[in-house]
């Protein structure tokens, strides 16, 4: 079996070849670790190989591995939908949050983020596959949400976040991306600098059209039971 740290190994290495095909400086893209379901124990073995960044989907199991992990200097990214009753926790416990999509919830995490805390650094989750999808503000209603989110105190709007549909061709992979990315350029909005596109399957394009984070989990810690 390979370790996660032989894994984590690998993805960085699969991360650092992209970005050369892309021709993108190295390091440009960041590996977020998404540990959702996965024991503190393996978030340990990821930490010890040099991982910083974390992202949990569920809150109450969030909290509980954030407590375990108090001692490690980890920093917490929340991506998995929110509710409105658990924003004062997800303000508070998280340095990021990938997931607003409406902004009664952008609101809430503005005012509930403690004083004396830096800002909550947010994206905007986009929905761009077009499918009846819930989740995501869409491409038409996206710039006006941008400027409703950016005058909030308590927030720092840093990009955009999106989870396309499946698909396995790899050109078919990048357009939805590509064309969020160029959604984006157009916009031309000096605070925006993070898209975090792409997981453990579509790494590669997502990377290849402007990814800064990518979004891992099963590669890294292996299948979800
Ligand atoms: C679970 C999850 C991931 C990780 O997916 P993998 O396919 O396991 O890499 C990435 N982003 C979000 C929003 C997720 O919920």
């Amino acid at each position: 079996m390979t370790s996660i740290a032989d894994k984590l190994k690998q993805i960085k290495s699969d991360i650092r070849d992209a970005e050369y095909c892309a021709q993108r400086r190295s390091g440009s893209v960041q590996l977020l670790a998404v540990s959702k379901t996965k024991p503190s124990t393996d978030i340990i073995q990821a930490y010890q190989a040099g991982q910083r960044h974390f992202a949990e989907s569920y809150l109450q199991e969030a909290l509980i591995k954030q407590q375990e992990l108090a001692s490690y200097q980890m920093t917490w990214h929340f991506i998995g939908p929110i509710q409105s009753n658990k924003t004062r926790q997800i303000a508070n416990h998280f340095s990021w949050v990938h997931s607003v999509d409406r902004l009664k919830i952008a609101k809430r995490l503005s005012e509930q983020r403690c004083k004396d805390l830096p800002p909550l650094k947010l994206c905007i989750q986009v929905n761009i596959s077009a499918e009846e999808s819930k989740s995501g503000v869409r491409l038409e209603a996206l710039a006006e949400f941008i400027e409703q989110v950016s005058i909030l105190p308590n927030i720092c709007l840093r990009g955009v976040m999106a989870i396309p549909q499946q698909v396995s061709d790899y050109e078919q992979q990048r357009l939805p991306y590509q064309q969020l990315h160029q959604y984006m350029t157009a916009l031309d909005n000096a605070k925006i600098d993070t898209f975090s596109f792409g997981m453990t399957r579509d790494l590669k394009a997502a990377i290849v059209e402007g990814a800064t984070f990518v979004r891992v989990g099963t590669a890294l810690f292996g299948v979800r039971t």
